[in-house]
C-alpha cells in the first residue's frame, strides 16, 4: 500500500518565521532605537483587498511593526496615488511600502510600482529586484513574498533543492517567473510550463519538485506526480461544495487527494503557501529597516 505524503504545514512554518521577525524587530528597537514601519496603500473599496490589508496590518502589530495605513477613494487619480507613494518614499519612519493590488483602472499599476523606492520595495516587484534575481552573484534587495514563501517551505520541510528537477507551472510576474529564478539560484534544474506548453503532464512526471501556480482548480492530476516528489500548491480557487454551509470551498491547482497518494511531501490549500506570503512580507520589512542601521 502506498504511504501518504507528509503534509507541509504552512501555518506552523509561517508562525516560526513571524516569531523570528518579532525577535529581530525587538532587537532593532533595543539596540538601535529603530521602530520598524510598514506603510500600506489601499485604493478603492474592493472587499478582498480590504481583507488582505487588514490581515497584513494585524500581522505587523503582532510582530511589533508599526503600520501606517493610507486609504484613497476608488476615484483617486494617478497623480494622487503617485504623490502619496513619493511622500512615503521620503518618510524615514516608513521602511517598507506596500501598494495593495489591483489598482482602479485609471491608475497605471506599472507607473505606481516603479515609484516605490528600491530600498522600500518590500513586495519585491520592482523590475530591478527581479532583474537582480535573474543575475548570478547579484543579491536582490528583496525577494517577492509568495515565491520566497515557496522556497522557505521547501527548505524548512527538508526538501533537497540543489540538483533536483523542478517544474514550475505558470510564468506570471508575481509567482511563476520569480519562483523559477529562485529555484535556479538554489541550483535546481528548472522547467517552466505555461499555457502554450505541449507536454505538461509528461514534464511534471519528471519533477522532484512541483510548484503549481496557474489558478485552475485541480488541474494537476494525481498520476502526473512523481513518486516521492515535493508538491507546493500556490493556486487558490473557489469551487462549489454543497456540503459546506457557504456552498463553496477553496482548493489548489493540484488534485490534492490523488496527489497525496504519490507525493513525498505536499502543501494543503488552504494552510500551505497562503500564510507564508504575509510572513515573508514582515521578513522583508525587517530587512529594509536593518539596512538603515549604521555599520561598524
Ligand atoms: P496569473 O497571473 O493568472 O498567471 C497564470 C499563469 O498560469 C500564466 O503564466 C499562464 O500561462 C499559466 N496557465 C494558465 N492556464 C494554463 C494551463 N492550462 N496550462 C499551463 N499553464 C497555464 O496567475 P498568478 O497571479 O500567478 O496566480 C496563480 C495562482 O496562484 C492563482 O490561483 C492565485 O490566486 C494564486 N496566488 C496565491 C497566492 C498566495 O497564496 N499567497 C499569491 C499569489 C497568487 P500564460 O503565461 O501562457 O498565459
Amino acid at each position: 500500500m502506498a504511504t501518504l505524503a507528509t503534509l507541509i504545514d504552512g501555518k506552523a512554518i509561517a508562525a516560526d518565521v513571524r516569531a523570528e521577525v518579532k525577535k529581530g524587530v525587538a532587537a532593532l528597537k533595543a539596540e538601535h532605537g529603530i521602530t520598524v514601519g510598514l506603510a500600506t496603500v489601499l485604493v478603492g473599496d474592493d472587499p478582498a483587498s480590504h481583507k488582505y490589508v487588514s490581515m497584513k496590518r494585524k500581522a505587523c502589530a503582532e510582530a511589533g511593526i508599526e503600520s501606517f495605513h493610507h486609504q484613497l477613494g476608488a476615484d483617486a487619480t494617478q497623480d494622487q496615488v503617485l504623490g502619496l507613494v513619493r511622500d512615503l518614499g521620503a518618510d524615514d519612519r516608513v521602511h517598507g511600502i506596500l501598494v495593495q493590488l489591483p489598482l482602479p483602472k485609471q491608475v497605471d499599476e506599472k507607473t505606481v510600482l516603479d515609484a516605490v523606492p528600491l530600498s522600500k520595495d518590500v513586495d519585491g516587484f520592482h523590475p530591478l529586484n527581479i532583474g537582480a534575481l535573474a543575475m548570478k552573484g547579484r543579491d536582490p534587495e528583496f525577494r517577492p513574498c509568495t515565491p520566497h514563501g515557496c522556497i522557505e517551505l521547501l527548505k524548512r520541510s527538508g526538501t533537497e533543492i540543489s540538483g533536483a528537477n523542478a517544474v514550475v507551472l505558470g510564468r506570471s510576474n508575481i509567482v511563476g517567473m520569480p519562483v523559477a529564478l529562485m529555484l535556479v539560484e538554489q541550483n535546481a534544474t528548472v522547467t517552466i510550463c505555461h499555457s502554450r506548453t505541449k507536454n505538461t503532464p509528461d514534464l511534471i512526471r519528471e519533477a522532484d519538485i512541483l510548484i503549481a501556480a496557474i489558478g485552475r482548480a485541480h488541474f494537476v492530476k494525481g498520476d502526473w506526480i512523481k513518486q516521492g516528489a515535493t508538491v507546493i500548491d500556490v493556486g487558490t480557487n473557489v469551487i462549489d461544495d454543497p456540503s459546506r454551509k457557504s456552498g463553496k470551498r477553496l482548493v489548489g491547482d493540484v488534485d490534492f487527494d490523488a496527489a497525496k497518494e504519490r507525493a513525498g511531501k505536499i502543501t494543503p490549500v488552504p494552510g500551505g503557501v497562503g500564510p507564508m506570503t504575509i510572513a515573508m512580507l514582515l521578513q522583508n520589512t525587517l530587512r529594509a529597516a536593518k539596512k538603515g542601521v549604521p555599520s561598524g
